[in-house]
């Protein structure tokens, strides 16, 4: 069986994946980037297509503070505080960062635009051109992980377990998919960024990629899985006719002109039940993203 040594490897390189690889770097450390699909173009990163949250305050006059806030009451009770601020403060450096590393956030003299969305109380969402957003966040990061001459990259590596000793992890077990041979990999640290588990549902908007492969190896390393519940979803699809290019995703605006309703398996609508409003919200894509 082939043997790689690395100091560090990183399971999935979606924006997680290359941004940990990125700063893993900085220790001069040797990073393995490993992805089951292709370098940057596996998971939904790439299929990020409409807006990122970050209180950079160009559009209107805004601090992170404000953002953890509004995250908090939509919340509802069940943030964890210390991650959302963390989410909210560093938010703010990354998207300047991005800029620095040249994607083309849309705007003009310097200032960015920026949009409203659900859950935020200004005009906060930073965005590339319609659909094109997480492509460009995407295509950014590669340019940052080629530069990087301690990061080896490994498209096609499908990582299925991660050896552990004693309670500390020693290497990890791949799967070369174009060869259907096996490797194993010497290291002393995993970082897990192998992306969410939608392919769970058998209709979703995502990547097949999605299978939920980095639950499945924290569970078997010996990791306890928490917060099950929370697998990101958004509510409205599209499923017919098919548009090509198009975010099967739906925003509300589209669903209240197409006369779409929510409703349970009962059939019946309920959002109004949990402090939402279905059939009268407010309209809350901009202008920007129609
Ligand atoms: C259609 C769509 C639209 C979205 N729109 C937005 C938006 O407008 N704004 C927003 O903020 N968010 C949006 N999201 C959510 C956002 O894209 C994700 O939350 C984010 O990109 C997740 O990044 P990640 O790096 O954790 O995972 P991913 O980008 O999914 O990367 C995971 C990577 O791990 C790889 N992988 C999986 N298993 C293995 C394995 N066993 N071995 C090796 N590699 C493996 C996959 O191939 C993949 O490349 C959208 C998502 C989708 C699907």
């Amino acid at each position: 069986m082939k043997l790689l040594k690395t100091d560090v490897l990183i399971i999935g390189a979606g924006g997680a994946g290359m941004y940990a690889s990125i700063a893993a770097a900085q220790s001069g450390k040797n990073i393995l980037l490993a992805d089951k699909s292709l370098i940057s173009r596996g998971g939904a990163t790439v299929m990020a297509q409409m807006t990122v949250a970050a209180a950079i305050g160009h559009e209107e006059a805004d601090h992170w503070t404000h953002h953890l806030d509004d995250t908090i009451k939509s919340g509802q009770g069940l943030c964890n505080e210390e991650l959302s601020s963390i989410l909210c403060e560093e938010a703010v450096d990354r998207i300047l960062e991005m800029s620095d590393w040249k994607t083309d956030w849309a705007g003009k003299d310097n200032r960015m635009s920026q949009v409203m969305a659900p859950g935020h109380s200004v005009k906060r969402c930073c965005y590339v051109d319609f659909l094109n957003t997480g492509p460009a966040i995407s295509r950014t990061l590669r340019g940052e992980v080629a530069k990087q001459p301690n990061i080896k990259r490994a498209s096609g590596l499908n990582i299925i377990d991660i050896i552990v000793d004693n309670n500390i992890v020693k290497g990890a077990i791949g799967l070369d998919i174009e060869t259907g041979s096996y490797i194993t990999i010497d290291t002393n640290a995993v970082v897990l960024a192998a992306g969410g588990l939608t392919r769970i549902f058998s209709r979703n908007s995502a990547s097949l990629n999605m299978g939920g492969d980095a639950y499945a190896l924290a569970l078997r390393a010996g990791a306890e899985l928490i917060d099950m519940e929370f697998v990101q979803f958004f509510p409205i699809g599209h499923l017919a006719p098919r548009l090509v290019g198009m975010d099967p995703i739906m925003w509300d605006p589209f669903r209240y002109k197409l006369g779409g309703r929510l409703l349970n398996g009962n059939r019946e609508q309920f959002i109004e039940n949990y402090g939402g409003a279905d059939g009268k919200s407010p309209i809350v894509i901009s202008e920007e993203l129609r």
